[in-house]
């Protein structure tokens, strides 16, 4: 412990930085800082000693823990990475645990796979994503050669409010032009020869060597968490990974996810039908929160965890099946 830079603090409080959100999960915890965006995985007892200190004075803690070295490290690793602060202020106010989503759109994120059927109805779905007020939008291509189609697609959503568009398709040659395009955030390209990610501008390109048949399965891992204060604000309050999220299939299906076999209705509906049927019934489990799924309920992705998986109804309450074991912190 640096007992030097503490002792001359001993006369302050300990306090946790209020974008610095300590998640105690079943075998390890987290904590989120949800203003760099980023997760830091920790022990339980981390947690739990976060919790013991906080708004606490450094000189009862260093007194309590004199001859406690683990306790030492832990301040050390907590002041280290900012998670703590000192400060003569007693106590400063938590995060609200309320929604303060000011969001209007009726649908944030879209996928949707790229068909004859969806090119010969553009015009109407591009008229519905703008009017849902979709602003992360991502298509699947299935065409070796789609830069003429990804091209007319940023074009036509010149004017609508999506901010954030990606796209996936086979490994192909990239027109660098498209790297001048604003809304344009990512490019999958699967099938590749190898691993690599690569920067343009504001584009990034992943190169990955998986099929598109495994891309779209409902599978946990470090890349599918979301850790900002507009992700932790909606899963405080609904269900992250389904809330405001859907899947359009190459019939214009729209669903959770790839593997839904419910159709909640279609993308070339009238604006009216998608709001008042399909949206009526999709939000229907929006807020059925992780806080109320198993395991999720154990698990220290919870505030943050985006896999769209759909949660189905047991005996005693929700559950989903998931290929990350929460009770050992393993990958299946
Ligand atoms: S257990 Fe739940 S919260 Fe944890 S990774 Fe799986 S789906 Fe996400």
């Amino acid at each position: 412990m640096e007992l030097t830079y503490l002792r001359n603090n001993k006369d302050k409080y300990i306090h946790v930085f209020s974008c610095c959100i300590p998640v105690k999960g079943h075998e390890r915890g987290a904590i989120y800082d949800i203003q760099r965006e980023e997760i830091e995985l920790v022990p339980n007892t981390m947690i739990d000693f976060i919790e013991y200190i906080k708004n606490r004075k450094v000189s009862s803690v260093l007194e309590e823990f004199e001859l406690d070295k683990m306790a030492g490290k832990y301040l050390d690793f907590l002041e280290k990475n900012e998670f703590v602060f000192y400060s003569n202020t007693v106590s400063f106010p938590e995060l609200s645990a309320k929604s303060i989503n000011e969001d209007t759109s009726v649908i944030q994120f879209m996928t949707i796979t790229l068909s004859e059927f969806i090119s010969n109805n553009l015009d109407r779905i591009i008229s519905n994503i703008n009017d849902l007020g979709v602003k992360r939008l991502h298509v699947h291509i299935t065409d070796q050669d789609c830069m003429g189609a990804i091209h007319e697609l940023l074009h036509l959503l010149e004017h609508s409010r999506v901010t954030n568009v990606s796209f996936s398709m086979p490994y192909q040659k990239i027109d660098k032009k498209l790297y001048n395009n604003n809304r344009l955030k990512a490019l999958y390209l699967f099938n590749a020869p190898k691993e690599k990610v690569e920067a343009n501008n504001e584009v990034t390109n992943f190169f990955i060597t998986v099929s598109d048949a495994r891309m779209f399965l409902p599978k946990f891992n470090i890349n599918t968490v979301d850790v900002n204060s507009t992700a932790y604000n909606i899963a405080k309050n609904y269900n992250l990974s389904i809330y405001k999220t859907v899947f359009v299939d190459e019939l214009g299906k729209i669903k959770f996810n790839i593997s839904d076999k419910t159709s909640y209705g279609n993308i070339t509906d009238s604006f009216e039908e998608i709001t008042t049927g399909t949206i009526k019934k999709l939000s229907m489990i929006w807020d059925i929160k992780k806080e109320d799924i198993a395991p999720c309920n154990i698990c220290e992705f919870r505030y943050c965890c985006t896999v769209t998986h759909i949660p189905f109804k047991t005996d005693d309450g929700y559950a989903v099946s998931c290929n990350y074991n929460p009770h050992t912190a393993e990958l299946n």
